[in-house]
């Protein structure tokens, strides 16, 4: 018999991608240059020229070389890079051991989640949180506990964590630079979040995972990110070149296990005993050998930033309420009504593809993702004021 829960995903998929999808058939009808399709986190900006050169280079080799199978973790070599990188730009003491490839921040997601979890727990994440954490944690068959951050500035709500952690609390997620809101926490916001959880693991005897979900890092614009694990021992980052290289249909990206965790060992076994439980192992091995020597490499974030700009700026002369984000490339539109769903429905009547809330597990605001073209954001200033002129 068909397990009806995933009948359920399968029949009502992400609301993320029902738009994509409507997007991409919208341009079939009308013209690629008549639809403001602001709806899926698909980078604009072309990969770096360095990693078409690096794959040329590659598939000069034999064949039967390069497309074999890795350990399951990852070739070694690309481990080891990758555990350099992390130690020269954070000052982490990062071994090869505790790196694990996977098939994108999705997988590593899943497998942390899995590896870290046993069915009943709860796992935390902060509300507006990314719409997978939900189907990930549930698949695990542990409860998916929202708390809202702070709605004043988006930081992490540490009194409110601090209420919702209980002996059943596994882990808590946290993204930043965020999506859908954009904000990034703060270096105070982290330590305090460090120092509340690891009052909560000493009084409670066990540890809470920290499942740090980074792949928009490397997308600032202008603040620091702190390096979570290395406020907090017990971290586990999930990371992906999606976003920082532009490659989100490569699926390429990893897990680190913080190597200031006492157990690192044990939970990076348990990570390889996930990979291998998900049948997430072996991560595409061609773009392995690629981000072991571009992992140097980021996108050209000012083109984001100017994005970001022009699009702040048509909200501005229009007057909707918004996040100005510090990160990522989304920006977080207050809804003109208390239905974001209805929003985001009278905005398709005028080609302009957003993103309800709810499914980010907040009502009342709209996702717009600027990692498109400058020209499409500039010629969709029609349909935002069409839509403002729909409330009037
Ligand atoms: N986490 C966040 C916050 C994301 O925005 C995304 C993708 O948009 C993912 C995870 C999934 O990343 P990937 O495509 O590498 O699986």
């Amino acid at each position: 018999m068909i397990n009806e829960r995933m009948l359920g995903l399968g029949k009502q998929p992400n609301p993320i991608r029902v738009q994509f999808a409507y997007g991409l058939q919208r341009k079939a009808e009308i013209g690629e240059e008549n639809v403001y399709d602001l709806s899926i986190g698909n980078p604009s900006i072309p990969a770096p020229p360095e990693v078409r050169a690096r794959i040329e280079e590659l598939l000069q080799e034999p064949p039967q070389q390069l497309h074999a199978y890795s350990m399951a973790a990852g070739l070694m070599n690309a481990r080891q890079a990758i555990a350099d990188n992390l130690r020269e730009r954070f000052g982490i003491p990062a071994t090869a051991a505790n790196v694990y490839f996977t098939a994108g921040a999705t997988a590593a997601l899943y497998i942390t989640t899995a590896a870290i979890t046993h069915p009943g727990d709860e796992v935390i994440v902060n509300a507006p949180y990314f719409t997978e954490y939900k189907v990930m944690i549930e698949t695990a068959q542990c409860t998916c506990v929202e708390v809202p951050m702070r709605q004043t500035d988006f930081q992490l709500d540490i009194d409110a964590l601090r209420e919702a952690i209980n002996e059943k609390t596994a882990a808590v997620v946290i993204n930043s630079p965020n999506n859908p809101v954009g904000c990034i926490y703060t270096q105070q916001n982290i330590e305090e979040l460090a120092a509340m959880l690891s009052a909560k693991e000493e009084e409670l005897g066990h540890p809470i995972y920290l499942i740090s979900d980074e792949p928009y890092r490397e997308i600032t614009y202008g603040k620091e990110v702190p390096f979570t694990a290395n406020f907090y021992r017990d971290t586990i980052v999930c990371y992906s070149w999606a976003k920082s290289l532009s490659l989100p249909g490569e699926r390429i990206g990893y897990i680190y296990v913080s190597d200031n965790m006492p157990d690192a060992a044990d939970v990076s076994a348990a990570v390889g005993g996930a990979g291998r439980a998900l049948g997430f192992i072996c991560a595409p091995v061609l773009f392995q050998r690629v981000v072991e020597t571009c992992v140097g490499l980021s996108t050209d974030v000012e083109a984001y930033a100017r994005n970001r700009e022009l699009l702040c700026g048509i909200l501005d002369d229009l007057g909707y309420d918004y996040i100005e984000p510090d990160g990522a490339f989304y920006l977080w539109v207050k809804a003109l009504e208390d239905d974001s769903q209805s929003f985001v429905d009278k905005a398709r009547s005028h080609d302009l593809l957003l993103v309800q809330s709810d499914c980010f597990g907040v009502p009342g605001w709209a996702r717009a993702g600027y990692c498109v073209s400058a020209d499409t954001i500039a010629n969709s200033r029609k349909a935002w004021a069409a839509l403002k002129a729909d409330y009037e």
